[in-house]
């Protein structure tokens, strides 16, 4: 038998895998750029060329091949230059936790399998629902692979308290199901409508809520949605309200919405997976203020907690709603199984311990820092704004509520429907090259660059030297573009459909 198989073969062997796999990894810590600009086409023969039948010749050979095929072109989240998407730079604190749970490979489903882990994430679960204002004795939540699994258990419970009053009433569930509407704004995450997909609800369950001019849920156009749905003998299952939307960061009126949808007897589940930070916010934590009137609340601690995935939570109101969920199987957790029981609260069943990553963060970072963290990377967009506003090559959108900034490239003389092909270009220009990583999205049919900052390190400086990487980049394309050698980019790209950078305004 291969003697490297198992971790506990021997102390030694642990010790001088991990030091070695450590020592790899330190090395390229101090990458000197987020990405090396790998493309598919330099990496998959890499990855094909490895012969999976038959091992490396050692450790350090497999290593050596894991650093080809894999870490040495890795995106890099901690890199100051990295502001695309809502990827955190990690509490080291976190990664030694995943050292511990990566070894001892406890699932925290029954506590036969668990013990202490299952009462640490069920503390940090009351934590939290302390942290949002409810009840913790009352309240109750389980960890989750992310905020698209919490945003769909979430809704599962809300659909399983609608059928409980539906039947109450009366009504069967399948007489029920397709009536069942869910309110959300446009901007709210897409698993919403995924998760509704999945659930098998009827095709427009969802109803899109027209914003404010605040980018928030209009209030008077979720009262004449429920009306509407009242009228037509549908059934207002659940509203979500976004707390810090993907794109714009903006958080819905909690308060308000929790007022309508009581009045309607909607389940009121608050998507925190981005905003979720502000819980341990010193300066900004009333942004969230309502949230106690959720019934399910989505947290994202691999986002604005600054840890690794996985890490995200569901958090309930009242303990008792998360039996929607509950099944109880012979040989895991019959009615006798000892409890807590984390497994009869989840939609998995085997499960990473991700809640000692949290625990670790607050034992050695503590929950102060980590509320700072996120509030020096919010005032960092505040400042970044300023500095858009006052720059005339720029067009910015909205002041931002959290941490993302949008703004595009439009300097003297280029139309607005040019800005739109070229700033998608510039994103892929940079991408292409690697030493600067910013996010792209369309709003309104009008293309954006975005930064989202969740690094602490990302300074003003850094963000003023990307505005003008952004705008030499868009120059330059601008110069190909009238020389007319605008060469086409290497692989089709959907982003590019309109590439067509034509018209007198850019030829001048
Ligand atoms: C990121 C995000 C999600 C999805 O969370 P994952 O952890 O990526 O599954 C849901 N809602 C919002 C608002 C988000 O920003």
């Amino acid at each position: 038998m291969n003697p490297h198989l198992l971790t506990h073969d021997t102390a030694a062997d642990y010790l001088d895998g991990m030091s070695r796999v450590s020592r790899l990894v330190a090395r390229h810590l101090d990458a000197r750029a987020p990405s090396t600009g790998a493309t598919v086409a330099d990496l998959a023969p890499l990855v094909e060329g490895v012969d999976l039948d038959r091992p490396a010749s050692d450790l350090d050979a497999a290593l050596a091949e894991v650093t080809d095929v894999y870490l040495r072109d890795a995106i890099w989240f901690h890199h100051p230059s990295y502001v695309a998407h809502l990827n955190c730079p990690v509490a080291l604190p976190a990664v030694l936790a995943e050292a511990i749970i990566a070894a001892v490979n406890t699932s925290v489903d029954t506590w036969d399998q668990s013990a202490g882990g299952t009462l640490v994430e069920q503390r940090l679960v009351r934590w939290t629902a302390g942290r949002i204002g409810f009840d913790e004795e009352a309240a109750d939540g389980v960890f989750t692979s992310g905020g698209t699994q919490s945003n769909l258990q979430g809704l599962l419970l809300a659909r399983g308290e609608a059928l409980r009053a539906s039947a109450v009433r009366g009504d069967s569930a399948s007489e029920v199901q397709p009536r069942l509407r869910v309110l959300a704004t446009e901007h709210s995450h897409f698993s919403v409508i995924k998760s509704a997909r999945i659930m098998g609800l009827h095709p427009s369950a969802v109803i899109p809520v027209p914003t404010a001019a605040t980018g928030g849920m209009a209030l008077d156009a979720l009262r004449h949605e429920l009306e509407g749905i009242r009228e037509r003998g549908e059934i207002a299952m659940a509203v979500v309200a976004t707390a810090g939307t993907t794109d714009l960061g903006v958080i819905d009126p909690i308060p308000a919405i929790a007022g309508l949808a009581a009045e309607h007897g909607a389940w009121v589940h608050v998507d925190a997976a981005y905003g979720g930070g502000l819980l341990l916010s010193l300066r900004r934590r009333h942004l969230l203020d309502g949230i106690e009137r959720a019934d399910s609340v989505t947290v994202d601690f691999h986002k604005t907690f600054f840890q690794p995935v996985s890490s995200s939570a569901l958090i309930v109101r009242d303990a008792a709603t998360l039996t929607h969920v509950t099944h109880h199987a012979d040989y895991l957790n019959p009615r006798t199984a000892v409890t807590p029981n984390q497994v009869d609260k989840s939609l998995q069943t085997t499960r990473r311990f991700d809640a000692l990553k949290l625990w670790m963060t607050l034992r050695v970072t503590g929950a102060d820092a980590v509320g700072e963290m996120f509030d020096e990377v919010i005032d960092r967009a505040h400042q970044v704004w300023e500095v858009l506003v006052a720059d005339d090559r720029f067009e910015v959108a909205a002041e931002p509520m959290l941490s993302t900034v949008l703004m595009r490239y439009r300097p003297d003389g280029v139309g607005a429907q040019d800005a739109d092909s070229l700033n998608p270009r510039i994103r892929h220009a940079l991408l292409d090259r690697g030493d600067v990583m910013v996010a792209g999205t369309v709003i309104d049919g009008r293309a954006w660059l975005k930064f989202t900052l969740l690094n602490p390190q990302t300074s003003l400086e850094h963000l003023r030297g990307i505005l003008e990487t952004i705008a030499a980049t868009g120059d330059q394309l601008l110069a190909a573009l009238r020389d007319g050698a605008g060469a086409p980019p290497q692989e089709p790209d959907p982003m590019d459909e309109v590439l067509l950078l034509v018209g007198a305004e850019v030829a001048r």
